[in-house]
C-alpha cells in the first residue's frame, strides 16, 4: 500500500515531465478508454490527492490513476529502454516530444471530466499534503467512530487521505498506543493528526518515509518492518500480528512496553518475548 508521501513523488515526477507539453501518443489499455483519442491535448497538470494521481488535460479531460499494492509511474528519456515490467503489466502509455510516462499494474486508470474528479475522489478526507488540509475536520472524522481501531482509523482515507500502514504503525507507536487501541481513547487525538501532518511533510521530498529522524537503513523506523527485534527505545523486541480481516488484513508491529493498549494474544516473530510489567 503506498503512502501519501511516495504518490506525491511520483505526481511531482510525472508534473515535470508532462505539464505544458502535447501528447504526441496516449494509449490507455483499459477496454473502457483503449480508444479514447488524447493524442494532440496538452497536459496541464498532474496532481496528487491522497493516494490518487490526477492527470489533467486540455479540454477538461482528467485521467485518475491509482497505484494501490504494487502499481508504479515510470517517466522515460526518448529512446530508454522501458524497464517497469513486462509489456503485459502496462495500462497506460503517456507520451510527449521529452519522455514518456509508463504506468504499470494500475489498478485504476479512469478518463473523466475534470468537472467530474470529485466523483473519483470527494470522499476522501482532509488532505495530509493537499492545500486545503484541514486538520479539526480530521480530528471530528476520526473520532466519528471512537471505537474502532486507531491503525484501521488512520487508514481509512475518508478520514483523512494520505496514510499507508508504515506511518499508521509507526503513528501508534509515537502515540504510545497499540493498534487496537479504540481512536476515542486516544489521549490527544489531535496531536496524532498533527504528528501524521509533520511526518509526511517532512517525508515529502525524499525516500525512505523516515519516522525516527534517522536516515540509516534498520533505523529509519520505530517499529514497522522490526518484528524481532529490540524497540529503539526501551529495547523490548517488537511484536507482530496481522490486524482487520480479509481483503483489509495488514501487518501491524508494536513495542509490547512502550505502547499501551489492547493486543492479539497470537504474535509472531517476537512470540515468546517477555512483556516487561510496570
Ligand atoms: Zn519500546
Amino acid at each position: 500500500m503506498p503512502e501519501g508521501d511516495s504518490v506525491f513523488r511520483v505526481a511531482a515526477r510525472l508534473h515535470e515531465a508532462l505539464a505544458g507539453r502535447v501528447l504526441t501518443t496516449a494509449d490507455l489499455r483499459v477496454p473502457a478508454h483503449a480508444t479514447a483519442g488524447l493524442a494532440g491535448r496538452q497536459v496541464l497538470e498532474v496532481i496528487p490527492r491522497g493516494k490518487h494521481l490526477l492527470t489533467r488535460l486540455e479540454g477538461g479531460l482528467t485521467l485518475h490513476t491509482h497505484l494501490r499494492m504494487d502499481g508504479r509511474w515510470e517517466v522515460y528519456r526518448p529512446g530508454e529502454r522501458w524497464a517497469g515490467g513486462p509489456a503485459w503489466q502496462i495500462r497506460a502509455v503517456l507520451a510527449t516530444e521529452a519522455g514518456t510516462a509508463v504506468g504499470y499494474r494500475l489498478p485504476v486508470v479512469e478518463l473523466l471530466r475534470t468537472a467530474d474528479e470529485e466523483r473519483a475522489v470527494g470522499h476522501l478526507g482532509p488532505d495530509l499534503l493537499g492545500p486545503g488540509w484541514d486538520p479539526a475536520e480530521a480530528v471530528r472524522r476520526l473520532l466519528a467512530h471512537p471505537g474502532r481501531p486507531v491503525a484501521e482509523a488512520l487508514l481509512d482515507q475518508r478520514n483523512l487521505a494520505g496514510i499507508g500502514n508504515v506511518y499508521a504503525n509507526e503513528l501508534c507507536f509515537l502515540a504510545g498506543v497499540t493498534p487496537w487501541t479504540a481512536v476515542g481513547e486516544l489521549p490527544r487525538a489531535d496531536r496524532l493528526v498533527e504528528r501524521a501532518r509533520q511526518l509526511l511533510d517532512a517525508n515529502r521530498l525524499r525516500e525512505g518515509h523516515i519516522t525516527t529522524g534517522d536516515t540509516r537503513r534498520g533505523y529509519r523506523h520505530w517499529v514497522y518492518g522490526r518484528a524481532g527485534r529490540p524497540c529503539p527505545r526501551c529495547g523490548t523486541l517488537v511484536l507482530t500480528a496481522t490486524q482487520g480481516t480479509a481483503p483489509q488484513e495488514r501487518v501491524a508491529f508494536w513495542c509490547p512496553y512502550c505502547q499501551r493498549g489492547p493486543a492479539p494474544e497470537a504474535v509472531r516473530p517476537g512470540t515468546g518475548a517477555r512483556r516487561p510489567t510496570r
